[in-house]
């Protein structure tokens, strides 16, 4: 069944002197990882940040505006994203060094990419990152992390996007961080940020990601349609670990199951629907509760409108 969104959004005509790319109707499967999703209203895949920044201002100023890097932490339920969908990865992709230890990043830049280009440069911080498979504004937005390190303690300045597209300069103290979570200034998008690294050796930062990665696959799915960690990790404990003595390892329901190689990821192994992982989703997580009275928080990102199932 097509989704119809509640009501229609015109795109003015006279948006004038974009170099992007505006689509209608596009169907999000294509751009999140575990490859459901209906429709984005509008989707706007900016040229530059300049671009971007004039498209901004000339959208009608009720329209929603939902921002994406590569969707990897995204679950787009199968009625679609009313309004307009940004998509940055890899195309607000400028990476620079600005003095010896500082690398200026904008945020369609892929987390890979920034870890290689740190290391080429010699400079240590940002291993962690090489196997985190989003856009470096995805990791800024959940404070991404891996093997004990996050995405903000490294932060030195931020540069966002406001919905009139207007460029701010933030400092870190504007926002409060935490464990898979960062809040700030509402209604602004991360658009760049300064990185502040310590000085390593080339060769010591690519051996220090080779080995992250091989543990990366030897533990986890790497390769089939997820989303990395659905959950947070409670206090104290692991998500992976009470869903698996909840007994959920390789269970699941049509094409969707939790994987056998790490409990927290759920793996869309044929064509399904986001109502199908969400179901999953919530199911793992009744069970938790009542097995072990710890109430699990989703890590992903779930956004759109719900659509009916055709009986
Ligand atoms: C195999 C696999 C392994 C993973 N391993 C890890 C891991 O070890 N650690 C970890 O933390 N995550 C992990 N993830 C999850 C995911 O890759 C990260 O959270 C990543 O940083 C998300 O980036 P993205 O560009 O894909 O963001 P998206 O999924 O596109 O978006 C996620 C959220 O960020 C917001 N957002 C995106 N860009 C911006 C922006 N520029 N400004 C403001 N908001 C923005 C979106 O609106 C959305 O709310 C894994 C995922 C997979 C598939």
């Amino acid at each position: 069944m097509k989704p119809q969104f509640k009501f229609p959004i015109e795109m003015p005509f006279n948006l004038a002197d974009l170099r992007g790319n505006l689509r209608h109707d596009e169907p999000m499967s294509k751009h999140t990882s575990w490859r459901v999703g209906g429709p984005a209203q509008w989707f706007y895949e900016p040229a530059d940040l300049a671009d971007l920044a004039l498209f901004i201002q000339q959208l009608p100023k009720n329209i929603p505006i939902f921002w994406i890097g590569l969707g990897s932490n995204l679950l787009v339920r199968d009625g679609g994203i009313h309004g307009v969908v940004i998509r940055t990865a890899g195309l607000l992709n400028e990476i620079k060094l600005i003095n010896d230890n500082t690398l200026y990043v904008e945020a369609g830049v892929s987390s890979a990419k920034l870890a290689r280009f740190a290391a080429r440069a010699g400079l240590s911080g940002t291993e962690f990152l090489a196997g985190i498979p989003g856009t470096f504004g995805g990791a800024l937005a959940m404070n991404a992390g891996a093997w004990g390190k996050n995405t903000w303690s490294l932060v030195q300045s931020i540069e966002t996007l406001n919905q009139r597209g207007q460029r701010y300069h933030r400092q870190i103290t504007d926002y409060e961080i935490n464990y898979r979570s960062v809040k700030g200034p509402k209604n602004e998008w991360f658009v760049a940020a300064t990185l502040q690294l310590t000085s390593s050796s080339v060769e010591e930062s690519f051996a220090k990601i080779k080995s992250l990665l091989k543990k990366r696959n030897e533990t986890q799915p790497i390769g089939l349609p997820s989303c990395g960690s659905v959950f947070r990790n409670p206090q104290g404990d692991y998500a992976a670990r009470l869903i698996e003595q909840a007994g959920w390892k390789g269970k699941g329901k049509g094409g969707v199951y939790v994987s056998e190689k790490h409990a927290n990821f759920i793996i869309n192994h044929t064509a399904t629907t986001a109502a199908d992982i969400e179901s999953l989703i919530e199911q793992i997580r009744t069970s938790v509760k009542q097995k072990y009275g710890i109430h699990l928080i989703p890590e992903v990102f779930m956004v759109g409108e719900f659509i009916e199932k055709q009986t």
